[in-house]
């Protein structure tokens, strides 16, 4: 899952994306409201974390425009005080939750966490596909009860994929999740991965998981 930092405090802002990394998140850093404006609608990401203090454009004016541009983003907004005025303005122009600086970095992956289970259909922590399970808050990934183990990356690939389980991903949109914004599309980096999460899921197991559907993606179904 990919998240887009817009935060003009550059300690804060490699803070934020530091601790995403760490669990499994890839996170791109816009220093002021413009760059996020840019980045939120060129780019695809699948949650937005947004100071409300950013030059150029504030955080409450950068989020009305995203929303009036169609796009649905889940967006955390980050207040510096407890102030209900920032709070009540963020929720009206159209932010999911809000998270009041200094926060626990737990406390922010947490209610990350709960916005990207908003758009799906089961509110559970663990995705299944057949006798595969992986758990988003431990990150591990079990197979007919023998743990698998996966590089971040890899798991970050077989978590997309798992959530849009018995659905084709392309490559692109798997780039697009999964790395960063100067990730070059053209490289063949994806497929060594894909082949690599593959020989940990699919080897020593009667039925494959993972399938290539030739000049589209992938997909992970189970059948
Ligand atoms: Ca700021």
């Amino acid at each position: 899952m990919r998240i887009l930092v817009v935060e003009d405090e550059k300690k804060v802002a490699s803070f934020i994306k530091k601790g995403l990394e760490e669990e499994y998140f890839a996170a791109d850093i816009a220093n002021d409201g413009k760059e996020g404006l840019n980045m939120a609608t060129t780019e695809e990401y699948d949650a937005i974390i947004m100071d409300i203090m950013l030059p150029y454009i504030d955080g409450i004016s950068l989020l009305k425009e995203i929303r009036k541009r169609q796009i649905a983003t889940p967006v955390l907004m980050l207040t510096v005080k407890d102030s209900l005025k920032d709070k009540v303005e963020g929720l009206d122009a159209g932010a999911d939750d809000y998270l009041t600086k200094p926060f626990a970095f737990e406390e922010l992956t947490a209610r990350i966490r709960a916005l990207l289970r908003r758009n799906e259909t089961t509110k559970s922590s663990k995705l299944k596909v057949g006798n595969l399970v992986l758990d988003l808050h431990t990150h591990k990934v079990i197979r007919d009860n023998q743990e698998i183990i996966l590089t971040p990356k890899e798991y970050a690939i077989l978590e997309y994929l798992m959530r849009n389980s018995n659905k084709v991903v392309s490559r692109t949109k798997l780039i697009e999740h999964v790395y960063e914004y100067h990730f070059d599309p053209e490289t063949n980096i994806i497929d060594v991965y894909i082949n690599k999460v593959r020989s940990k899921v699919d080897t020593n197991f009667a039925t494959p998981l993972i399938h290539t559907i030739r000049g589209i993606g992938y997909i992970i179904k189970d059948e």
